[in-house]
């Protein structure tokens, strides 16, 4: 059977979190600092809009692009907290999650052997999701020393005439990096002198500490004409399992991606549409709630990981932190995988986002403050033991 298989789908690798993390689920007791997704349960008042939703008796499809009313919602949250305005009825789609609607952009984008630019490591699903859709993934590595942040001149060394696409994710997985304004205008200049098409993957811009301020790259100059805008409500607002994203782009772009998404998907689950109406109108305070504690924890575990002899930056968004573990002599998968049997706390390999991870781990700290602790201490006996 594996010859039937279509041979760009079959060489595609598994992903390492998962292989990882089907060990972590055979052992007991363990402290998980690998998982992407909230700890915290969706706030009340969103779940309370599902329920009614579901009383209301509202259960048929909507239309393919979502709720006329939660595009509003999305074009109206954009506008206030990203400055940039969408029309709501031809430039939003609303997708299963954000990973629907990337792959979906990828689809409507490439023609076979275009090439994705990506700065890495990265969200594991981007140079899958690019050969998926007939691309060829082109990683540009970022490091450590510039606070994992993309820089132009590495960028434009990669960049060829089959160059099509850049995704960006700021703030990112798995480093927590962010980018400065003057950084994002030097990109910028590199996509409009290069044509580039540009695909941000914004999911974690509300999650910025010490009153950083989040910029888009779409509000540049010249940038909202060849810029997708994703992002959803998975992370600031704990809702995973709704599987509620959106993309917003100009109309020709949302047009193009519409099409793939009606025939494969139809619609997003419409429950799950209602809730996020409920999540963009009314959910700031309990998403800034949440923020000030993943606040609270990133200063805290940042601090044990430097005392410890790991280095890492402070990140400045997200909840990931991307330790330099070099110092043990162990390679990352070493490192994580006898963590994991001696000491029982689950990290993920860096080369999980990409080759240029080796020599780092990804601690998530979306789990609560008091196994965030007794990790530190498991992992500072740990680092201590292997000097
Ligand atoms: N982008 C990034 C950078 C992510 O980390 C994740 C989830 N881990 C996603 C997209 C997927 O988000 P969604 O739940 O909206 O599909």
């Amino acid at each position: 059977m594996e010859d039937k298989i279509a041979t760009h789908v079959r060489d595609i690798p598994r992903s390492g979190i998962r292989d990882f993390f089907e060990v972590v689920q055979t052992m007991r007791d363990v402290i998980s600092l690998g998982i992407g997704e909230p700890d915290f349960t969706t706030p009340w008042h969103i779940r309370e809009a599902a329920l009614f939703s579901l009383e209301k008796g509202r259960t048929g499809y909507t239309s393919n692009l979502g709720l006329p009313r939660l595009r509003e919602s999305i074009a109206a949250y954009v506008a206030r907290n990203f400055h940039i305005t969408y029309d709501a009825p031809t430039e939003v789609l609303v997708s299963v999650g954000v990973s629907e609607a990337l792959d979906v952009a990828l689809r409507a984008l490439l023609n076979p052997g275009d090439e994705v630019l990506y700065h890495e490591p990265c969200y594991v699903s981007y140079s899958p999701s690019a050969i998926l859709a007939h691309g060829v993934p082109v990683a540009v590595p970022v490091h450590e020393k510039d606070h994992f942040q993309l820089r132009a001149e590495d960028l434009e060394k990669r960049i060829t005439p089959r160059s099509k696409v850049l995704l960006l994710n700021f703030p990112t997985n798995p480093t927590g990096a962010t980018m400065p304004r003057e950084a994002l205008e030097q990109i910028a200049d590199v996509c409009r002198r290069h044509d580039l098409i540009v695909l941000s993957d914004e999911i974690y811009a509300e999650l910025t500490y010490d009153g950083a301020d989040h910029v888009s790259i779409a509000t540049l100059p010249g940038m909202r004409e060849r810029t997708v805008f994703f992002h959803g409500v998975s992370k600031a607002w704990a809702m995973t399992g709704f599987r509620i994203g959106y993309a917003c782009a100009p109309r020709v772009l949302i047009e193009a991606m519409m099409k793939i998404h009606q025939y494969a998907i139809l619609c997003a689950p419409t429950t799950s549409q209602d809730a996020a109406i409920e999540a963009l109108d009314h959910g700031e305070a309990a998403m800034r709630h949440m923020r000030d504690e993943y606040g609270l924890r990133r200063n805290y575990i940042t601090a044990a990981l430097n005392a410890m002899g790991l280095p890492c930056p402070l990140p400045r968004g997200a909840f990931y932190v991307f330790p330099d573990i070099r110092s043990t002599g162990l390679s990352s998968r070493e490192f994580s995988l006898r963590l994991l049997q001696e000491k029982k706390v689950a990290v993920v390999p860096g080369p999980a986002f990409g080759a240029c991870g080796e020599g780092f781990v990804r601690c998530s700290y979306a789990t609560g403050l008091d196994q965030i602790k007794i990790a530190m201490q498991r992992m500072k006996e740990f680092v201590e033991e292997m000097r």
